[in-house]
């Protein structure tokens, strides 16, 4: 049902993004805690009633477990709040505090169904709503104690437009060579695979504990080591031929090779996270590593880069 700024009460802030900050907020009559993004926005009256009727439409539909539930969009003083569903934490900072706090691994069951969860949801909105993420990367899945759900998809058109303008791609590391390239200045349309790419970023980060490329020093050694460098391989014993193999085709720099969802759906990697579904396997999982995170006081570093010796 509808209701307005004025029904929330605000419980502290939860991060900060590249263009907005999300808080933890209390709708006051339903007791119903959400996350709240704020991003600021200029568009004008037009564009934000249809930027809502977008909202609802995506709103409504709850298909997909693996997405963020929306509650609403609504505009205050010139910022756009998308309110969600409150979950525990965020990939990025789960990898972080499992690699480098507990100094352990994902297990392959729990990367596979991770895998799994978001995959279903970025071909969800793909073949439901023709969105394309263009943002995947750990510290938009988040995680429950029951589950995955993937957020921050571009919803509204005109909202992306307006953002897109004040970033560059210095700052968006998950990008793939085609999308960085400046000799490929007027490739137009965003493919699918550019976001097949983002996710084999994310897979090789959160199965490492690092972020598959040495920290750049420019815009021109990011190119150097994303455009010409080469091709990233994913070798650890611990992990299966399986696994390797799907993050590494996920990571061909030619993204004409790299698979769609549908085939990356199919592939033998997933065969059994398919059948795991929410187990007690995952639950019991994600709940140890939620507990702990929640009792961790230390801050997290932001990146944490491919050490140079390797
Ligand atoms: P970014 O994704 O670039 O880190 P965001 O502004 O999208 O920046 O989000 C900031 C942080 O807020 C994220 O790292 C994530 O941990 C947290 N967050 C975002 N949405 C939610 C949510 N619905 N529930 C819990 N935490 C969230
Ligand atoms: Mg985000």
């Amino acid at each position: 049902y509808k209701f307005t700024s004025n029904d929330l009460i605000e419980c502290g802030v939860i991060g900060e993004g590249n263009f907005g900050i999300v808080c933890k907020m209390i709708h006051e009559k339903s007791g119903t805690m959400m996350a709240v993004k704020r991003i600021h926005s200029t568009v004008d009256e037009r564009c934000q009633k249809q930027m809502i009727k977008e909202f609802d439409i995506v709103m409504r539909d709850n298909t997909c477990p693996h997405i963020v539930q929306f509650y609403g969009a609504l505009f205050k003083e010139g910022d756009c709040w998308i309110c969600m569903e409150l979950m525990n934490t965020s990939l990025d900072y789960f990898y972080k505090f499992v690699y480098h706090k507990l100094d352990q691994f994902i297990p392959e069951s729990i990367l596979a169904y991770i895998t799994f969860a978001t995959l279903q949801a970025l071909d969800y909105i793909k073949s439901r709503w023709k969105i394309i993420h263009r943002d995947v990367k750990p510290s938009n899945i988040l995680v429950s104690r029951t589950t995955l759900k993937l957020c921050d998809f571009g919803i509204s058109g005109q909202l992306i437009d307006s953002i897109a303008k004040t970033r560059d791609a210095g700052c968006r590391p998950y990008l793939p060579p085609e999308r960085i390239d400046p000799t490929r200045a007027t490739l137009d349309g965003y493919d699918v695979r550019s976001d097949v790419w983002s996710l084999g970023i994310t897979l090789y980060e959160i199965s490492t504990g690092y972020f598959p490329f040495r920290e750049w020093t420019s815009v021109f050694d990011q190119l150097e080591q994303i455009i010409e460098g080469p091709s990233l391989e994913l070798k650890i014993d611990r992990l299966s031929d399986n696994c390797k193999n799907f993050v590494n085709t996920c990571l061909n720099k030619d993204e004409k090779q790299r698979p769609k969802y549908k085939q990356l759906l199919e592939h033998e990697f997933l065969r059994k996270a398919k059948q795991l579904h929410k187990t007690e396997n995952v639950s019991g999982y994600l709940s140890h590593i939620i507990d702990g995170l929640e009792k961790n006081t230390d801050k997290f570093q932001l990146y944490y880069y491919l050490p140079s010796n390797s």
